[in-house]
């Protein structure tokens, strides 16, 4: 990256890495590097530091907190907390529901909420997916039936990523049977303490409870919860899986994962050599990192380029995609460098990380890499959408 960037970006990249390399919780780091998912308490502490930092939410306007950074400091901020590798800020409440008040909210929602989201006073998930409404949205059935000031919501979330530790869900319930399905949709902020709301957790291929579903049986929500217009609810949850699909390549964490197979690779003997010298081995790695390269450039487009025109459509599932791809590839080539150390999904080591101390991380974060492909809109709806916006297929 270091050859697009001009001396004032390298400067403020080594602040951003001094900043975290200073007040990043060695704990929090430790578990950062071993384990794929952290506990709620983790993602807050460092969420706060960053807070008071004043770059929790740098993507915001000054006027709720956020900054004015360049959108390539903002690219080169999350490029380094994913590298280092630390928490990013919540993203639920930052990159999803945070903007989504900026655009579509009340004063009022805005001043009541919006602190709170910024603080990570509230932990808030994304109530979107449905047992029959995945890729599909449109489709959903959940109901919100207006009864004086309230709303009346019934049906069932599911693959909602972590609303074991949420305070509020944003929702999308269907106001209208009547008419067709995008238009009768409305957006709505549930307070996940209400009666009705049950939460069950998932278990997932890696061992983890990062997924859940969310029952809704005659939930009483005050209109005042309702963001924008009722039935108009669509638009806004286009612009909320817009800004999620172009936050989604994480190239710092695919470097990091890369630069960690290639030390793995090196340090550790494969009948008596270092897997390094494996040719075929040595050519998918050096194949990833060239790509990596390649699609920062195209990241780093994004992020300069002027933000409605059609091409970004394009160009956020064209990081989506490739970007989740080189997440699985990284995750996989980190695995095979590990070898029969990462078959345990056993977390060990208190003090400082030696190489061996994470391999149990990897077998776990190969699992959850499977799922990249899928969240956000899984990558054949991307290649759907690539294929009419730029071959107009
Ligand atoms: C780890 C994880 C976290 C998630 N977190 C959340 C969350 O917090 N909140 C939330 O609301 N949802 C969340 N989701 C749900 C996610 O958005 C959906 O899983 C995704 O949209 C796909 O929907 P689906 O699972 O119903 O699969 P389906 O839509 O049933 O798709 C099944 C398969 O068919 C393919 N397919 C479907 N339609 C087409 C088509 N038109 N053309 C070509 N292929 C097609 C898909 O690509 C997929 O391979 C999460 C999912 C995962 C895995």
């Amino acid at each position: 990256m270091d050859l697009f960037l001009s001396p004032g970006e390298l400067a403020f990249r080594d602040d951003v890495a001094m900043f975290i390399a200073d007040n990043l919780p060695p704990d929090i780091r430790q578990r950062m590097e071993q384990a794929a998912h952290l506990e709620a308490e983790d993602v807050t502490i460092w969420h706060k530091i960053l807070h008071a930092k004043g770059w929790a939410v740098t993507n915001w306007p000054l006027e709720w907190g956020g900054t004015d950074w360049s959108p390539v400091q903002r690219y080169i901020f999350k490029e380094r907390l994913q590298a280092a590798p630390a928490p990013e800020p919540l993203s639920y409440n930052v990159n999803m529901i945070g903007p989504v008040l900026i655009a579509f909210g009340t004063p009022a929602q805005k001043q009541k909420f919006l602190p709170a989201i910024a603080a990570l006073d509230h932990w808030w998930c994304q109530g979107f997916s449905e047992p029959n409404a995945g890729s599909d949205l449109a489709s959903l059935k959940t109901i919100a039936r207006r009864d004086g000031d309230d709303y009346v919501v019934n049906g069932q979330k599911i693959w909602t990523s972590q609303a074991q530790f949420a305070d509020w869900m944003f929702c999308l319930v269907r106001t209208d049977t009547q008419a067709r399905k995008q238009r009768g949709i409305s957006f709505l902020l549930i307070d996940m303490k209400t009666p009705g709301v049950t939460v069950r957790r998932i278990k997932s291929l890696d061992n983890s409870f990062y997924l859940t579903e969310v029952f809704l049986d005659d939930v009483r929500v005050p209109a005042a919860q309702l963001v924008g217009n009722e039935n108009e609810g669509w638009s806004i949850a286009k612009f909320l899986l817009g800004n999620e699909r172009s936050g989604i390549a994480r190239i710092g964490l695919t470097r990091g994962r890369l630069a960690r197979a290639r030390r793995v690779a090196t340090s550790m003997q494969e009948a008596g050599f270092p897997l390094i010298n494996n040719q075929k081995f040595r050519e998918r790695l050096l194949a990833a990192e060239v790509e990596l390269r390649a699609l920062e450039l195209t990241q780093l487009r994004a992020v300069t380029g002027p933000k409605d025109s059609a091409d970004m459509v394009a160009i956020s599932s064209i990081l989506k995609l490739k970007g989740t791809e080189l997440q699985q590839l990284a995750a996989e080539l980190l695995q095979e460098a590990a070898g029969p150390w990462s078959q345990s999904f056993e977390v060990c080591g208190n003090g400082d990380l030696d190489d061996r101390d994470w391999l149990p991380g990897v077998e776990a974060t190969y699992f959850f890499a499977r799922a990249a492909s899928i969240y956000g809109g899984s990558n054949e709806i991307q290649r759907n959408i690539i294929s009419k916006s730029i071959l107009g297929l």
